[in-house]
């Protein structure tokens, strides 16, 4: 044998003593972190943002801040990662975020928005690492889609989606039902999806902030019946929760093969499968939805905390404080947070 070095499992660096699941008193392990990169949007969504809530960044994670907890995330056990807002294709650092999350190895990057920005913007995030998209579409009538939106172009959007199939394996549109805005378009969204094989999300709107909370009180729809019309109309094969992901249930539609999903928060509570949490602009830890309790990260940062400190706090709070459940369907559930804040 040549007088070589011979490397042992040993000598490779070894693994911080801090990495290891973030797992909660319920049992629940987290392995999805939600990323908010801005409070701002151009959009007024009625159900999202009230009317001058404009949201600011003056308090906002620098990008190296929030790169750094992605990073004790990642060491914590999250596998997909998710950037959104407020708009995220409005922050410059996005790109430059995606392309750290790949480096860090998370296995799925994804990105949601509501598209104005996504025609020139697509082929850039592709370039980055990002995996899919998910973006907002309530309605396919120029008017009404303005309306809901507080002013958005759906041809803008539309255009957006057109660039972001070219290059990314996968899209998907959110849709939030509202009772008297868009219940009606179901099929036309639907028909719409599989014409262009997007995925497509069926979501119940949820009391969050004044805007969320007069929605739901206004045009709450249950989306078992919105699934009932349709498994009505087409073939749908249900499909396992997807690993890592969201809370919808999910079914593909056989002829076309694009899935078809429903996130029902209020008819049907998924809380005891929650692997996620999130992570505001401003550095806030959010442990559901549904609460008020988080924990100040930003703060911890400033503090210097290192990566081990940061990683047991996140550990010991997290076990601590998250929620069994939400309180939306409670009747005390009101007004406890700002989706634009926190991202969705
Ligand atoms: N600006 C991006 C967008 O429009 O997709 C990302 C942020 S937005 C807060 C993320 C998602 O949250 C959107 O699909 C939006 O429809 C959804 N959303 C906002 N407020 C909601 C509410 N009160 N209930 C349910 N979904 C909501």
């Amino acid at each position: 044998m040549t007088a070589g070095v011979t490397i042992r499992a040993d000598d490779a660096d070894p693994e911080p003593a801090w990495h290891g699941p973030l797992i909660d008193r319920f049992g629940r392990r987290f392995t999805y972190l939600r990323v908010s990169v801005t409070e701002r949007c151009h959009l007024r969504c009625g159900y999202c943002r009230s009317a001058g809530d404009q949201g600011t960044d003056a308090q906002a994670l620098a990008p190296a801040q929030s790169d750094r907890l992605l990073a004790v995330f990642r060491g914590l056990g999250a596998r997909h990662v998710r950037f959104t807002g407020g708009e995220p294709l409005l922050s410059a650092s996005l790109n430059g975020r995606i392309a750290h999350a790949r480096a860090l190895g998370f296995a799925r990057v994804s990105l949601t928005t509501n598209g104005h920005l996504l025609s020139r913007k697509a082929a850039g995030l592709a370039a980055a690492g990002l995996h899919d998209v998910n973006v907002s579409l309530d309605s396919l009538d120029p008017a009404r889609f303005a309306r809901i939106t507080g002013g958005g172009d759906l041809r803008r959007v539309l255009a957006g989606l057109d660039a972001a199939r070219r290059v990314l394996a996968r899209v998907k549109l959110n849709v939030v039902l509202l009772r008297d805005h868009n219940l009606s378009e179901w099929p036309d969204l639907v028909a719409f999806a599989i014409t262009h094989g997007y995925d497509i999300r069926f979501i119940e709107a949820m009391p969050l902030g004044e805007a969320g909370a007069a929605t739901v009180a206004r045009h709450h729809v249950d989306t078992a019946a919105v699934y009932a019309e349709i498994a009505q109309r087409y073939r749908l094969r249900p499909l396992a929760p997807a690993p890592d992901s969201g809370p919808a249930r999910r079914f593909a539609e056989r002829d076309s093969g694009i899935e078809i999903g429903f996130i029902s928060p209020l008819s049907q509570k998924f809380c005891a499968s929650c692997n996620r949490l999130r992570l505001t602009s401003r550095g806030r830890l959010v442990y559901c939805l549904g609460h008020r309790e988080g924990l100040d990260l930003r703060a911890a940062l400033i503090q210097g905390l290192d990566d081990a400190s940061l990683a047991a706090l996140i550990r010991r709070q997290v076990a601590r404080d998250k929620p069994r459940e939400h309180e939306f369907g409670s009747g005390t559930h009101a007004v406890l947070v700002r989706m634009m804040a926190i991202g969705g």
